[in-house]
């Protein structure tokens, strides 16, 4: 899944409104931040073969500490510490926590069997609505709308950068997302992990600018 988790970020503004947009969404993300530099240092590893599932080419055989169910768990707890420890905001560190975990939840519905449950284990799970072309596209999509339809109902924007910042962010995201998916696979591991790694850097930094130009405008007691 991919703006599946965006989607995730987005709507944890509701439920935790003093916290950056930038790190609730690097709460969902943090799976999927972690997996690239676990390639580059060669603790996971990838296949790119074409025609995996329909929608995606890569054979995940082997990432079970950026991806298993026991690691989402100990990623969760340790963002939430770390988010808790600084900001002392504990509802949205929980919100933190259950963004982490989501990752997990929402790959399990998309990808092939390939996910473990904990690092060294051997079941493999995962329901594989990415074998659905049209229904992968929908589902994301979907989600992807509603959680920024959530973000825009509880936030306004200030200022420009607030306003097209947030639409230019939002209508770049789905564009890459369709686009990528009928592009060609990518020539090499690395070049997916390099850019994953500068891409994921670019989008949580400009969702930090764009949410930090908008006010939130739910009444809070
Ligand atoms: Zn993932």
């Amino acid at each position: 899944m991919f703006i599946g988790h965006f989607a995730v970020g987005f709507g944890a503004k509701r439920f935790a409104p003093r916290a950056s947009l930038a790190v609730l969404l690097a709460a969902p993300l943090l799976a999927d931040l972690l997996w690239p530099p676990f390639l580059l240092l060669g603790w996971e590893h990838v296949r790119i073969s074409p025609g995996n599932t329909r929608f995606t080419p890569f054979d995940f055989y082997d990432y079970p500490w950026s991806h298993s169910l026991l690691m989402a768990a100990v990623w969760a707890t340790a963002f939430m510490l770390i988010y808790w420890a600084l900001q002392r905001d504990r509802s949205a560190a929980v919100i933190v926590w259950f963004g982490v975990v989501s990752h997990w939840v929402f790959d399990w519905i998309t990808h092939r069997p390939d996910i473990p449950l904990y690092p060294g284990g051997n079941g493999r799970y995962g329901l594989g609505l990415w074998n659905f072309v049209a229904g992968t596209l929908a589902t994301e999509i979907l989600l992807f709308v509603v959680g920024v339809w959530v973000y825009a109902g509880v936030t306004r924007a200030r200022d420009k950068i607030g306003r097209y910042g947030s639409w230019a962010y939002v209508v770049l995201l789905i564009v890459l997302y369709v686009g990528d998916r009928f592009s060609a696979p990518p020539e090499s591991v690395p070049q997916v992990a390099w850019t994953a790694t500068i891409a994921s850097f670019v989008f949580l930094l400009w969702a930090w600018w764009f949410d930090s130009h908008r006010t939130v405008s739910l009444t809070e007691e």
